[in-house]
């Protein structure tokens, strides 16, 4: 790739790979149908099918596309995927060309036994479900249906007893912040290889007073650390690269600095058993491609704004040779905070959190405590303002409503 930074990130166990060639995983908004309704959707579902959804033949296509970027994982996501009649089919076909597949379904009655064993007889490696709380109160509550917390244990259980690995979702929000030592509890009970905590951005029915605000967010990526020391699987934060960050800084005061620290965990690599692994580096359009029911490419699934369709453009071209793809690969392209900061090449911040909030792609991250030495120092010699008033200044030049987080979401 010409005239921009590149980027490398790594798979665990697998070596390095290049992401200016090749996203990490690929997932595809199989369809928007689901019988959840949950308070924070980002693909806003409904109770049907789109009619423009892809078809079984340009999903067979969106395969095969996908395909040329290598054996990467593709993750079928939703609404619930298991709306779509020709998932088992689509898994089959997936599996067959040489990809990693996982699927992500609703915790409905839908994912019945049979329908789990098919999938994995289909060649589905890792099936992952949504618990956002570690009991029905608070699980129940945030999807809107009754039911949903004890199906999600099910899910998990019948995967298990049928030889499937397991994975976790959750959603940090305001809503379960007080629930999260709970919640770990819980993960340690579950037999699950991986647990991706997803931070909330503010877009589909999530509302910007719903995120937690920077430091209630760092004391999680704390509490993540610690667990991911014992925990008998691996863990992964999405929509929040400053993990990252918290990882490397937590590992360097633990080794005094001997400069081997990893942004990969100290884990036993759990989620490798499966074959699917896990990446580092991962960022919006950067390791990392979403396709909508109805084929848009975008860099994520919380970062809408479209590069392409798969119904007319090569996928493969547009991840790598798209201006918005470049731009976001390019993390000398940041700004603010986040283009002094010491850990942007193992960070960069959550592109779609700062579309989301500054209406910007490369504005800084306005969700992380870190305030970089090198911004400290433009602070110190007055030549910028400080953090809090840099966001609300950028915020009023990108025509964003103030306020628009309340108080304790905007770092101070
Ligand atoms: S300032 Fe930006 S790059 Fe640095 S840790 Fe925070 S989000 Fe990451």
């Amino acid at each position: 790739m010409q005239g921009r930074a590149g980027h490398r990130g790594a798979h665990a166990g697998m070596g390095a790979q290049d992401f200016d060639e090749a996203p990490f995983l690929v997932i595809w908004e199989t369809t928007q149908a689901c019988d959840l309704a949950c308070k924070h959707c980002r693909a806003e579902a409904q109770p049907d099918r789109h009619p423009a959804e892809l078809s079984t033949a340009e999903a067979r296509a969106l395969l095969e596309g996908v395909r040329r970027f290598g054996p990467i994982i593709f993750v079928f996501s939703g609404g619930d995927c298991l709306k779509r009649p020709d998932i088992v089919e689509l898994a089959a076909y997936g599996a067959g060309l040489g990809l990693r597949m996982a699927a992500t379904p609703a915790t409905t009655p839908l994912a019945t036994r049979a329908k789990l064993r098919e999938l994995h007889e289909a060649g589905l490696k890792r099936i992952a479900v949504s618990l956002d709380g570690s009991h029905a109160g608070i699980h129940d509550a945030f999807r809107r249906v009754d039911g949903s917390f004890d199906h999600g244990l099910r899910i998990l259980r019948s995967a298990r007893e049928i030889g499937m690995s397991t994975q976790v979702n959750t959603v940090v929000a305001r809503h379960n912040l007080d629930d999260f030592d709970d919640l770990c509890r819980l993960m340690e009970t579950l037999g699950i290889v991986f647990w991706e905590v997803f931070f909330l951005v503010p877009i589909g029915r999530a509302r910007p007073e719903d995120v937690a605000s920077a430091e209630e967010f760092e004391a999680v990526f704390h509490k993540l650390y610690d667990l991911s020391k014992t925990a008998p699987f691996d863990i992964k934060a999405t929509a929040a690269p400053q993990y990252n960050r918290v990882v490397l800084q937590r590992k360097l005061l633990e080794r005094r600095g001997d400069g081997a620290a990893d942004v990969l965990t100290d884990g036993l690599e759990h989620s490798l058993r499966d074959g699917i692994g896990r990446a580092r580096g991962v960022n919006d359009g950067d390791g990392f491609l979403f396709v909508s029911h109805t084929g848009e490419i975008f860099p994520s699934g919380f970062l809408p704004v479209a590069a392409g369709n798969v119904r007319g453009d090569d996928i493969v071209d547009v991840y790598r040779n798209a201006p918005l793809f470049r731009r976001l690969r390019d993390r000398s392209l940041l700004e603010g905070k986040c283009r002094v900061c010491e850990f942007r090449p193992v960070c960069g911040g959550s592109r779609a959190r700062a579309y989301a909030t500054m209406g910007d792609v490369h504005e800084s991250e306005p969700f992380c405590a870190h305030v970089p030495k090198r911004w400290q120092r433009l602070i110190d010699g007055g030549n910028v303002e400080p953090v809090a008033e840099y966001f609300r200044a950028r915020m009023r030049r990108n025509g964003i409503a103030l306020p628009v987080f309340g108080a304790p979401a905007v770092p101070s």
